[in-house]
Formats: C-alpha cells, structure tokens, sequence
C-alpha cells in the first residue's frame, strides 16, 4: 500500500504546487486523481517516483519511505513503481514482446540480442501478460503496426512485467477514442484489483473516471479539494 503524509511542493520558481496533501492508497485499490490544470497532479506523481523532491512530507510503499531512500536505492524502489504513460513511451521498432521484456530492464535496450538474456520463465510470464491484455496474437508485431489501443496494451503489461507493488498511471486515455478509452480503463482497474495492486491514475476526463475507478482524489491548486467514492462527487461538485 502507498502513504503519501503531508505533502508539500514548492518549486524554485515560487510555484506552490501541493500543500499538505495527505491519503493512502490500500491494495487493490485503483484512484482517480482529478482536477484542472494546474492543480498539481503530476507534481504528485512525480514526488511518488522522485522525479520531484519535495519541500515536506514523505511518502511510503509498504513501510519503505521513498522519500528517504539514497541515490543507490533509488534505482530498486523505482523498479517497484510500474508507470503508464499517455503516450504509451515504446520502442517502435522492436516487437510487442521486445518492449514488454524491455520493462525489466529499467532502460530502452539499442540491440535486439537483448532478447537472448532473458530466461524463458520471464518470456513465458510476458506471454501470459500480452494474453491477459488481449495481445496474445501480436506479439511479434513491430510496435509500430499498432493502433493506439494496442500500444496502451503493451504499456500495460510491460509495467506489469517488473512485478510492480504500486502503479502511476498519467492520462492513460488522452490520445485515445471514447470507446477505447473506456476498454483500456476498465482493463488497468481490473487487473489491479486482481492483482491487489494499488494504483493512482493522473486522468483528466471526469466521467471517465468516475466509470471505473473506486475512488477519486480532487486536487485544486494543490489541495485536496475531494476525496471519497465516485458517487459522492456529484454533490459536491
Ligand atoms: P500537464 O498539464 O500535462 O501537467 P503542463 O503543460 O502543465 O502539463 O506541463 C508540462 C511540463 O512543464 C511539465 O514537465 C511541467 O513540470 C513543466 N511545467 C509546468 N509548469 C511549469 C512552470 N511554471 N515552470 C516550469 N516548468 C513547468
Ligand atoms: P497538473 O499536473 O495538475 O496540471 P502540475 O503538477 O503540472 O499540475 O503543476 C502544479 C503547479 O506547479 C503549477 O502552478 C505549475 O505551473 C507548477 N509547476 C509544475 N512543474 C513545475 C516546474 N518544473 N517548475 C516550476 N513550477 C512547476
């Protein structure tokens, strides 16, 4: 489980981007983290995988506090982050399988011989993941020959390859069209509650989020504004 204890961000330039944000994230539990531009949502995110340093507050995996983990442990704790990227970050010219496998690495690999490191127990598991995605027929397409759906299927079983304890997920459905988006979000939420695998999902489209996350966190100008099942926001918003 992620906990995520007073934090604050603020930037060099004077921006700030989170006050005193606070909330858990129980596993198996997907949140939707809403709120207009601006509102510090991937200064959030970013603070959780320490792309960001924050002025105050800590963040934990587990018992783990990342916020306090050196420079040489940083490397492991991110491995223990799986992410998910709007515009899905592959490698467009290896394979389905290539790019899944690329996700225990931790770096995009320049040749394909790479592929001969990895033992079969871990090319049997990216298999099982591309057929839990749907891909199970594609996996020695180019990345390039896919559509956008497809490629979103791909950045969610790489992530997954590394054995993530929690997932990051930042606009997952942006370059996506409606219906697509509402297959690749009730997908990511699915295998999270099957895997017991906590989650915060960056997405700007309210309905969309509140279709299927369990929960949805608000922010406004780096306050938590909302927090509490999707149902509950019509009320207030
Ligand atoms: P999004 O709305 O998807 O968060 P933005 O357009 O706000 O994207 O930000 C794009 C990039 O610019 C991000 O890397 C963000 O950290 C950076 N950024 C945003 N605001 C500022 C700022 N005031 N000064 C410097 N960098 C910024
Ligand atoms: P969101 O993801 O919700 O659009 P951000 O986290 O990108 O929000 O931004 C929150 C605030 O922090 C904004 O005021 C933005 O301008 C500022 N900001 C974001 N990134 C940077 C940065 N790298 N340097 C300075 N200010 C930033």
């Amino acid at each position: 489980m992620l906990r995520v204890e007073a934090l604050t961000k603020r930037y060099k330039t004077g921006d700030k981007a989170l006050t005193d944000v606070s909330f858990d994230v129980p596993s198996g539990q997907v949140v939707g983290l809403i709120g207009p531009s601006g509102a510090g949502k991937s200064t959030l995110i970013r603070c959780v995988n320490r792309l960001v340093e924050p002025s105050s507050g800590k963040v934990f995996l587990g018992d783990r506090e990342i916020t306090r983990v050196g420079r040489g442990e940083l490397r492991r704790v991110r491995r223990r982050i799986g992410m998910i990227f709007q515009e899905y970050a592959l490698v467009e010219r290896l394979t389905v399988m290539e790019n899944v496998l690329s996700g225990r690495l931790g770096y995009v690999p320049f040749w394909r011989s790479f592929l001969r490191r990895f033992p079969q127990g871990d090319v049997d598991k990216a298999f099982a993941l591309l057929d839990r995605v749907g891909l199970s027929d594609h996996v020695d397409k180019r990345a390039d020959a896919l559509s956008g759906g497809q490629r979103q299927r791909v950045g969610i079983a790489r992530a997954l390859e590394q054995d993530p304890e929690l997932l990051l997920v930042d606009e997952p459905t942006a370059s996506l069209d409606p219906k697509t988006s509402r297959q690749i979000m009730r997908l990511i939420c699915e295998i999270c509650r099957e895997r017991g695998l906590p989650a915060i999902i960056n997405i700007h489209d309210v309905l969309l989020a509140k279709m299927f996350v369990d929960r949805i966190v608000g922010l406004r100008a780096g306050r938590i504004v909302f927090d509490g099942p999707p149902d509950a926001l019509d009320e207030e918003a």
